[in-house]
């Protein structure tokens, strides 16, 4: 019998630069984000989050999208713009989620509530990622690292918007543990089952989730920590970044992690190549 059960879903897609997911080392913001006159078509990617059903409960790693990103199922700018509190952002990066696509509706389809969700794990705070926290207000712990929560704080006025945690009760935590590059992990339930790990670069609290069985078999969720397997295969970091040299460390750690022999599975959010499916180990 498993211990670990872990449904990938795509929760809607996303759209940007290709640079920002697969810039490299020399890439600027600017570029990244689509802000110079000469731009590369744009390309789609998914948004995927995973439900996670362990011994010690139910946890949802990062959240997608909301439904206000697109009320009828169909691409809307002016809703975008409004959910997402800022035209920048909606330059930076469109979003869409077909009707019954959310994280919520689709684990509603499970017969899943959002009280059901022992810990929402969200991996950092973008837009992508924490845009759709809301429909977990109702969710036991939602759980952020201190240290993406101040670094949020402090790029509010451009990146992050509060309006998208407004109301919830989040559970900021420090660092308790010295798992991954920096030695800087979270261990969720004190038996190292799962660890909820530090790898910045991208943002500096950024975390991935690693859920591991008593033989040491282990899959990983690495959030923007990468764009898909291409990224740790070929070393290519994202356009969008706040420290290169520790980005480049943390992508080191991600492939090594994938491709060490216990590791299960290792996923993005938003690799290219891998369709919702189940995973059990
Ligand atoms: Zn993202």
């Amino acid at each position: 019998m498993s211990n670990y059960k872990i449904t990938m879903m795509h929760t809607g897609k996303v759209r940007i630069e290709p640079e920002l997911a697969f810039g490299g080392d020399h890439c600027s913001t600017a570029k990244a984000a689509g802000f110079t006159i000469k731009r590369s078509p744009q390309i789609w990617l998914p948004v995927s989050v995973f439900l996670v059903e362990t011994p010690n409960g139910l946890l949802l790693l990062d959240t997608g999208w909301d439904r206000s990103m697109s009320p009828n199922g169909i691409f809307d700018k002016k809703a975008q713009i409004k959910s997402l509190g800022s035209r920048v952002l909606y330059h930076i990066n469109q979003g869409v989620v077909p009707k019954g696509m959310t994280a919520s509706e689709q684990l509603a389809s499970m017969g899943i509530k959002p009280e059901d969700i022992d810990y929402v794990v969200i991996s950092h705070l973008d837009c992508d990622h924490a845009n759709g926290l809301r429909q977990f207000k109702n969710a036991k712990h939602i759980m952020v690292a201190k240290s993406e929560y101040e670094y949020a704080k402090k790029h509010e006025a451009v990146r992050f918007k509060p309006r998208w945690w407004k109301g919830l009760n989040l559970d900021l935590y420090d660092w308790n543990d010295t798992e991954g590059p920096f030695k800087r992990s979270y261990d969720l339930f004190g038996d190292k089952s799962v660890e909820l790990i530090n790898i910045p670069g991208h943002t500096a609290g950024l975390v991935a989730t690693k859920i591991t069985d008593k033989d040491g078999k282990y899959f990983l969720y690495y959030g923007d920590g990468g764009y898909g397997e291409k990224s740790w295969k070929e070393m290519i970091t994202s356009g969008i970044s706040m420290n290169k040299s520790a980005q480049k460390k943390s992508l080191e750690w991600i492939r090594e992690q994938s491709m060490d022999s216990n590791c299960v599975e290792s996923d993005a959010c938003h690799g290219a190549e891998v369709k919702p499916h189940i995973i059990e180990f």
